[in-house]
């Protein structure tokens, strides 16, 4: 029996472990496959405090994890494929094992949302990413197109001019979502170039089965044409990674509702933190601050029920 069960390991799984942890309720941490989240797949960090020179996504998850580990924390792995949190005590479930805990802090996160066209999966792999970190050095001197207009698609786009002969993002509207300063970078970066209000109709392969362009459709004159490149990089937001709690926790468009300014979920002694919840602001720093408000949270709630 576990006094707290924290699922998910990015900045508000692990802020939450370094609280709950060093409130002595020694918690478990279970971790999926994409262990440490979005930060994993993150180049530098220059906005997370305490950072003067930046600071490399992996790098700074490495750092809580320690610190978590420090004060008492366990890790194991696994994907929680089943939830009752219908009845006290709690139950999970992953693959080989079934866990009881008195309180849950949910921190399972987001994932990078698809164009879901077939040739998008298709070509997966094939010149098709989502992980400008990952896989930006397989196009050293070729053309490159970043699909989006917030932050992760110029940040892509900014990152991989390292590496590209030219780097194409384009947008389905004419103005950008991202940042001022991301939009300053990226528009001062001469191999960036723009496709304003265009839409991906289909990803064009070559006889290797490898990406040779794009089916781009003008949606203000309604042309379409042909746009060539050896990769593509989609950054167009984030889903929640929440279907697991659907039916049990109250949630609005798959994000998790919680009684603001608190954590607590609809169900008592459940409480939510990170990219999960939040939708408007969906920062690391955001992230790891609600992650220390729900081990605050647990930690009223066990001493409340005696735990
Ligand atoms: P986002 O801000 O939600 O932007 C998603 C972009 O993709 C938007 O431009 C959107 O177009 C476009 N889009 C969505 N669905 C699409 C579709 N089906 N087809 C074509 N385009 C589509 O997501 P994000 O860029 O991942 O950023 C998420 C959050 O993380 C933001 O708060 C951002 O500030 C933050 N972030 C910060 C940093 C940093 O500070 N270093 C880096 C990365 C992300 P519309 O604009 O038309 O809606």
């Amino acid at each position: 029996m576990e006094k707290l069960i924290i699922i998910g390991s990015g900045p508000a799984g692990l802020t939450a472990a370094i609280y709950s942890g060093r409130a002595n309720l020694s918690p478990l941490v279970i971790e999926g496959l994409s262990s440490g989240g979005q930060l994993m797949t993150t180049t530098e960090v220059e906005n997370f405090p305490g950072f003067k020179d930046p600071v490399l996504g992996p790098d700074l998850i490495d750092n809580m994890r320690a610190q978590a580990q420090r004060f008492g924390t366990r890790f194991e792995t696994g994907d929680i494929i089943e939830v009752d949190f219908r009845k006290k005590p709690f139950t999970l479930k992953t693959e080989n094992k079934i866990y009881q805990a008195h309180s849950v802090i949910i921190a399972t996160g987001a994932t990078p949302r698809k164009l879901n066209i077939e040739s998008e999966t298709r070509l997966w792999g094939h010149g098709v990413s989502s992980c400008a970190t990952c896989d930006g050095a397989f196009f050293r001197g070729k053309e490159i197109t970043v699909i989006g207009g917030g932050d992760s698609a110029l940040e892509e786009a900014v990152f991989l001019t390292r590496f590209a002969s030219k780097v194409t993002l384009v947008h389905r509207r004419d103005q950008l979502r991202a940042s001022k300063i991301m939009q300053a970078k990226a528009f001062s970066n001469n191999k960036i170039h723009f496709l304003w209000d265009s839409i991906i109709e289909e990803i064009l392969s070559n006889e290797k089965k490898l990406v040779r362009g794009l089916r781009v459709k003008n949606l203000k004159t309604n042309e379409v044409f042909d746009y060539p490149c050896e990769g593509v990089f989609i950054a167009i937001g984030h889903i929640p990674n929440t279907n697991l709690f659907e039916g049990q926790i109250d949630m609005d468009r798959g994000y998790i509702i919680v009684n603001n300014p608190t954590t607590q979920t609809n169900i008592e002694g459940i409480f939510a933190a990170g990219d999960a919840v939040d939708h408007i602001y969906r920062q690391a720093i955001t992230a790891s601050a609600m992650g220390c408000k729900a081990a605050i949270d647990v930690e009223r709630y066990l001493s409340e029920q005696n735990i």
